[in-house]
């Protein structure tokens, strides 16, 4: 099947004052990311807060041009697009976002919130808008009367309901969902999760699906890429990198996660100290002061992506250590 999301070298980066006399400085907020994502498949992103994965979904919903390298959706080259092109593209990808109280407007009723995309996008009438604003109402698992509530009227799991279906409505090929179940209860998340699945299955969406929980990924992802300040550490299919994680990165965080069976508890691995400011990345790997198998070369030295054991890795010491 053909990709629907192709990001080749995909880079974005921002130019920061350092504070007074001490001039500018480079923040590679996203450095040099390469994937593919096809129709109805899931690609989860995962890493700590600041590891990139906000600047990638601003440059996947089109907020934000990459600074280089390439991003296709849906076949057009979105680094090279004029604004006219990103306007008749924006439609392609919607986002739904962790806290969906705060990206619904209170003051209106969900029937017109559903509408809104429908308004400003196509040239339906009141009568097709509130048809289409129904039925997708009815696949979120939302009821008729539901129409004319107000967002303070909902539940946390029936708003992300509500924000599912303002991104579902204009049939996106894509979907970015950012930590998109981690502020609701953990009995309501897996209704989401499976909310999530249903309509990817009926609709061929592809999600890239954000997060730090990698217990939740593991329910949705069909591929796993594993950030750390801006870089690709690891990427590969999920069983890959779940059953044999290769970068000392992933191993920590998958070390972190709960196992839900006894042959999967991992001896867990500490990750030292705090993530590096991007402002000041350390030299050679970025993560050589939190890796407990780093050596004198990766103080120095840049990993490279390589591939090993069917998926990509930039560690100079993966033959070693596993
Ligand atoms: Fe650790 Fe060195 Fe591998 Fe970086 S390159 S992950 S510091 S062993
Ligand atoms: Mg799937």
């Amino acid at each position: 099947m053909s990709k629907v999301l192709i990001a080749k070298e995909l880079s974005r980066h921002y130019h920061v004052s350092r504070g007074f006399m001490k001039g500018q400085a480079t923040v590679k907020a996203l450095n040099n990311v390469s994937f593919g994502l096809e129709a109805g498949r899931t690609l989860a992103v995962v890493g700590e807060s600041g590891c990139g994965k906000s600047t990638l979904a601003r440059q996947l919903t089109m907020v934000e041009q990459p600074t280089s390298g390439h991003l296709t959706i849906d076949g057009v080259d979105i680094a090279a697009a004029d604004s006219a092109t990103l306007k008749k593209m924006r439609p392609t990808v919607q986002m739904v976002f962790q806290n969906p109280y705060a990206s619904l407007n209170p003051r209106k009723q969900i029937g017109a919130v559903l509408d809104e995309p429908l308004l400003i996008n196509t040239s339906l009438s009141k009568a097709e808008r509130d048809d289409k604003v129904k039925a997708i109402m009815a696949k979120v698992g939302l009821r008729p009367e539901h129409f004319h509530r107000y967002p303070h009227m909902f539940s946390g799991g029936q708003r992300q309901r509500v924000a599912i279906a303002r991104a579902m409505i204009l049939n996106p090929k894509i979907v970015v969902a950012d930590e998109p179940v981690s502020a609701l209860d953990v009995s309501i998340q897996a209704q989401i999760l499976n909310l999530f699945m249903d309509l990817q299955d009926e609709f061929k969406i592809a999600y890239v699906f954000i997060s730090h929980n990698l217990a939740v990924v593991e329910h949705v992802a069909d591929d796993v890429m594993v950030m750390y300040l801006g870089s690709t550490v690891e990427y590969g299919q999920r069983d890959k990198i779940y059953s044999r994680p290769l970068h000392p990165y992933t191993q920590a965080l998958l070390s972190a996660t709960p196992a839900i069976r006894e042959e999967d508890r991992r001896q867990k691995i500490k990750i030292q100290g705090e993530l590096p400011s991007p402002l000041n990345p350390p030299s050679g790997c970025a993560f050589h002061k939190r890796c407990p198998h780093a050596v004198d070369r990766c103080k120095q030295e840049v990993p490279m992506l390589r591939t090993i054991d069917e998926r990509i890795v930039a560690c100079h010491r993966v033959e070693e250590i596993n």
